[in-house]
């Protein structure tokens, strides 16, 4: 590590105990910025990096709400406004049971780049509780939402910080959320959150952005070494928004999908995943992927286990953080893997994300290869803002132009720093520039 990241990174260290994938996100960063600092040694200057990892805001509070039982439950609620030297703090929603500061942080630190890789007007942000949807009625799901946002929508707005989905928060979640921020506020704020439903704000392909974006990424990748993604087998991990478009765009472009997965295990499909029973199962009936194996012929569910046992050309991690160890990864390099690209935000562990460079596989991170849902989001603000709303085409051709752009950027500016092909290294410092020089602009805040 660089002289003055490693002394911006002991600081981190010390000052957030405890937190380990916040200190994993932020050593990621920092290991790849040495080039540029020893180029622009302003921008280890000023504080510009100690500022960098220091949230600009920490909200943290409490949650009570009232259960089908009529007992108070009591949740935590965050929101983590990380930086908005870009734009307005923007990043999704996790609701999950395990969510903590440090899980907020990490995302929220992650955003920060990957918004800024966009090229669009985005600062970063993250939040979220430890409550889990999951075996909780609507109407339980909706006072959590309304409890929740009693507290958030002082700290909320089209200008200030615009939350989305992420785990566990979904268009059903948005509209509960949406609607007591009006009844609050009594404005009809449409900017204020993004991924609402199509009748009253929302955008066409946002619910698909993450996942499309990622295979669009993946197909720029597999370019670069002269292929497609015709005839390419596939393994996806996780079973949600993300993992569902995934799959679907995948195998519009010719691959063949091979699994998908969730908390309890995984699904192998030899004939390719059909998405849309994948949606039934897990989107419209709130199942899981072991209902999916049972109603599919031809495909089996196992308890133990990754996908990532399976021989494909083409891995799309889709799930969470840190599912995808070095040992995984080693089963995937031998197994002849090509490309990798993060769906989910950092699935990879740094042993894997080694293993995977070591070996000439072409690896993508998250925060390049996931930007389309961000992205998308940021598109829907644009058409919020403006009171029109755009085709399904539209949206998805400039979803097209966004992950070709950031692909580019990201293998453009890992080649100018003399570390051709390495994506890691290439989104950090292309996503860093932006942001760091909006900061030196706007001073010492
Ligand atoms: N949660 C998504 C992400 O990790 C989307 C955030 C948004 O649309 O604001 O980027």
């Amino acid at each position: 590590m660089h002289k003055a990241a490693e002394a911006v990174y002991q600081d981190v260290l010390r000052r957030n105990p405890a937190e380990p994938e916040f200190h994993q996100a932020v050593a990621e960063f920092l290991n790849s910025i040495g080039p540029v600092l020893d180029e622009h040694p302003e921008y280890a200057d000023h504080a510009l990096l100690e500022r960098l990892v220091e949230p600009e805001r920490q909200i943290i509070f409490r949650v009570p709400w009232i259960d089908d039982s009529g007992k108070c439950q009591v949740n935590r609620g965050y929101r983590v406004e990380f930086n908005s030297a870009l734009g307005p703090y923007k990043g999704g929603l996790r609701f999950h049971q395990s969510v903590n500061r440090n899980i907020i942080k990490f995302l929220g630190f992650e955003q920060i780049f990957k918004n800024s890789l966009t090229g669009l007007g985005i600062g970063g942000g993250k939040g979220g509780s430890d409550f889990d949807p999951h075996g909780r009625s609507d109407n339980e799901v909706m006072r959590f939402c309304q409890a929740f946002m009693s507290e958030l929508y002082r700290h909320i707005g089209q200008f200030t910080d615009v939350p989305a989905g992420d785990i566990g928060v979904g268009g059903r979640e948005i509209g509960y959320l949406f609607g007591q921020y009006k009844k609050l506020t009594n404005r009809f704020e449409a900017g204020v959150l993004t991924g609402k439903k199509l009748g009253w704000g929302g955008s066409l392909g946002r619910t698909e952005a993450t996942g499309y974006g990622t295979v669009m990424f993946a197909q720029s990748m597999l370019g670069t070494i002269s292929e497609g993604l015709e005839g390419k087998s596939v393994a996806v991990s996780g079973s949600g928004n993300v993992a569902i478009y995934a799959a679907q765009y995948a195998q519009m472009k010719g691959a063949k999908v091979l699994t998908v997965s969730d908390s309890n295990g995984w699904v192998y499909d030899k004939d390719g995943i059909d998405v849309e029973l994948l949606q039934q199962v897990k989107g419209v009936e709130r199942g899981r992927v072991s209902d999916y194996a049972q109603r599919k012929s031809g495909a089996v569910f196992h308890a133990e286990g990754r996908p990532w046992q399976v021989a494909v050309d083409v891995a799309l991690p889709c799930a969470t953080q840190n599912e995808l160890s070095q040992e995984d990864a080693k089963t995937l390099v031998s197994n002849g893997v090509k490309v990798v690209a993060e769906g989910a935000n950092m699935p990879c562990t740094p042993g894997a994300i080694d293993a995977f460079q070591q070996a000439g596989v072409l690896y993508a991170p998250g925060k390049a290869a996931n930007a389309g849902g961000v992205a998308t989001s940021a598109l829907e603000m644009e058409q919020n803002a403006s009171r029109t709303k755009w085709t399904f085409e539209q949206v998805a051709t400039k979803l097209e132009h966004i992950m070709a752009d950031i692909h580019d950027t990201c293998a453009e500016t890992a080649a100018r720093y003399g570390a051709e092909g390495n994506y890691v290294l290439g989104a950090n410092i292309a996503g860093f520039k932006r942001v760091a020089d909006a900061m030196i602009d706007q001073g010492f805040i």
